[in-house]
């Protein structure tokens, strides 16, 4: 997305940024090399993203404040993200 997508009326939110979409990617980064079935296509990559981030519900941070609803704690993520990837290596979008 441009600079110009995240401005509303003339104030900028592209500092709010979803706290999931990091903590998701993070533990893609760590936990995908612990299957060594995954294959690393871009296919398989965007499913565990999407299957992760539909099962969290959003929670978006402020720069400086931290909008705190019930917070996740990193095994919650942990445990989302590694279902995702079993999953998506058992069903598979692709031949
Ligand atoms: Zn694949």
């Amino acid at each position: 997305m441009k600079k110009e997508d995240f401005d509303v009326f003339g104030v900028s939110v592209e500092t709010v940024k979803n706290k999931n979409e990091a903590k998701v990617i993070q533990f893609m980064r760590e936990l995908i090399p612990q299957f060594p079935e995954f294959d690393y296509c871009t296919i398989c990559i965007q499913d565990v993203y999407a299957l992760s981030l539909n099962q969290l519900s959003p929670r978006y941070i402020q720069a400086g404040t931290i909008v705190l609803r019930k917070e996740l704690k990193d095994e919650d993520y942990r445990d989302v993200v590694e279902n995702s990837i079993e999953q998506v290596i058992k069903n598979k979008n692709h031949p």
